[in-house]
């Protein structure tokens, strides 16, 4: 059997991560089996359908590398099929005209509701009479079409992440409305259940994968397939995503839509790798928690998705962020984060060795590409002393240790630096080798070096590994003219001028 499967958005809203994780599913399903993977656009809610909506889940799906091999398909572009459809049902006896007043449905589920039933329709238009239906007619009213649903019915499928899965007739709600009433034609609007039947059968859908909050649709949609006399697709209904206190994850949560983790400095692949994994587990032993889309779509399949609903961590996406981070070349996280840096309104040296090695330092520790700025700031922009650097500074000893290197570097700078491959190494080892030299001659403890070098240099007690922080402002010329300034705030808080 040839796999073809779909996802098929409401462009009601921006690309949800439920939506996305379905598509996921679908993606890893149909490469898995080297199927079709469908894009249609569900846009029959003309109210509340908007183009850039589909624009924005054309562009998420892209992002995450999620490409369709058809569509997008446009449900509003196919209205002639399905009213043609919904025709053919009528033609056959299998669906109605019910030109029920609001105000009488509202009365029949008055009663119910007193009488403690489920709210139903109780099927009273299905057999009118030519006159009947005539005298509502000439009423001015405008039919629903129903389709009929028997009571006695017992609908079940093997559904491929839950199951056996049954329902019966009578719990489906009564004859229901597959197209609205409407003033212009004949047949007005037709609604979801039906139209996403017509499509998945005329689409060639051997496998409907979407998220668990449509298995009540099921078995509904299953009687339409009869209906429309072809075989049922399988199904997949896969486990929600839920926030930490187990309900469904929803905008109260914060970040939910895909753009959103974008803007916050997640990669595509991080995301598409974690979304995986909220329902899915990779076979032990054959591949890390770590993976490409590529590489899950080899080993996925539905067994191995659970039927409980799925946790959103944040802790371990942005774990999962950094992990797939430091697996980038010096160069590929280089090209990610000019341009962050840029936009946080640095300006950037052309000088690609150097942002490399700059890279290289700050990718131990980043887990988004939107902490780079704050990690990054000390090279980009002159130190502002906290007062714990400027008390510092006031230390015995201090003076010396900062008036020594900066010496040195003044030196160091008359030199070129060795354009080699292990340049930073290099430049590292000689810094290493100078602290320690210094710290016997001038007779201090290596806390005090270190503590005063940071300071000094960074006007704070925390930041990026030392050593290779000074290599790096020292390619720049950094190091000797931050230790003069530091400098001269000593000179300045002990009252003398000259330094
Ligand atoms: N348009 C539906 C939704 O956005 C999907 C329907 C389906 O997958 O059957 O939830």
């Amino acid at each position: 059997m040839t796999v073809r499967v779909r996802i098929a958005p409401s462009p009601t809203g921006n690309l949800h991560i439920g939506t996305a994780r379905t598509a996921v599913f679908n993606c890893l399903f149909a490469r898995h089996h080297q199927g079709q993977f469908i894009l249609r656009i569900e846009d029959t809610d003309l109210e509340r359908s908007r183009p850039e909506f589909t624009e924005n889940i054309l562009e998420g799906l892209k992002w995450l590398g999620l490409n369709w091999d058809e569509g997008p398909f446009f449900q509003s572009e196919r209205m002639e099929l399905y009213r043609q459809k919904i025709q053919a049902l009528l033609v056959q006896g299998l669906a109605y005209r019910a030109y029920d007043a609001p105000e009488e449905l509202e009365a029949m589920r008055e009663v119910q509701k007193a009488n403690h039933e489920a709210p139903r329709y109780d099927n009273r238009h299905r057999d009118l009479t030519a006159e009947q239906e005539a005298a509502f007619k000439a009423e001015g009213r405008k039919p629903v079409i129903r389709f009929k649903i028997e009571d006695d019915r017992e609908i079940a499928w093997t559904d491929l992440v839950r199951g056996k899965v049954s329902w019966k007739g009578r719990d489906l709600g009564g004859d229901m409305v597959i197209a609205r009433a409407s003033e212009g034609s004949d047949i007005g609007q037709p609604l979801y259940n039906f139209v996403v039947v017509v499509d998945d059968i005329d689409m060639k859908i051997s496998h409907v994968i979407r998220g668990e909050d449509h298995i009540s649709n099921t078995p509904k949609q299953i009687l339409l397939y009869e209906a429309l006399g072809t075989a049922v697709p399988e199904f997949a209904h896969t486990p929600l995503i839920l926030n930490q206190a187990g309900a469904k994850l929803s905008k109260r949560d914060g970040v939910t839509s895909i753009a959103d983790f974008q803007a916050m400095g997640y990669s595509a692949e991080a995301l598409a790798n974690y979304m995986t994994l909220l329902g899915w587990s990779p076979p032990e032993g054959v591949m890390e928690e770590i993976f490409s889309l590529d590489q899950a779509a080899q080993h996925f399949s539905f067994d191995r998705v659970n039927k409980a609903g799925a946790k959103f961590d944040w802790d371990k996406l942005n774990w999962l962020n950094g992990q797939h981070l430091r697996r980038l070349a010096p160069s590929e996280l280089s090209q990610q984060l000019l341009p962050v840096w840029q936009a946080a309104g640095y300006e950037v040296p052309d000088d690609a060795v150097w942002l490399e090695g700059l890279c290289v330092l700050l990718g131990q520790s980043l887990n988004r590409t939107t902490e780079a700025p704050a990690m990054a700031q000390t090279f980009f922009v002159e130190p502002t002393f906290e007062q714990e650097a400027v008390d510092h500074l006031k230390q015995p000893n201090v003076g010396i240790i900062i008036q020594t290197f900066e010496k040195l570097f003044r030196e160091w700078e008359k030199e070129d630096l060795p354009m080699q491959e292990d340049l930073w190494k290099k430049l590292e080892e000689k810094i290493q080798a100078a602290i320690h030299e210094q710290i016997s001659a001038l007779g201090v403890k290596k806390g005090l070096v270190m503590k005063t070098l940071r300071m000094a240099l960074t006007g704070t007690k925390s930041g990026p590994e030392l050593v290779p922080t000074i290599a790096l402002l020292h390619a720049h010329k950094e190091v000797a003219k931050r230790l003069t300034q530091a400098n001269k705030i000593i000179a300045s808080m002990s009252g003398s001028a000259d330094t």
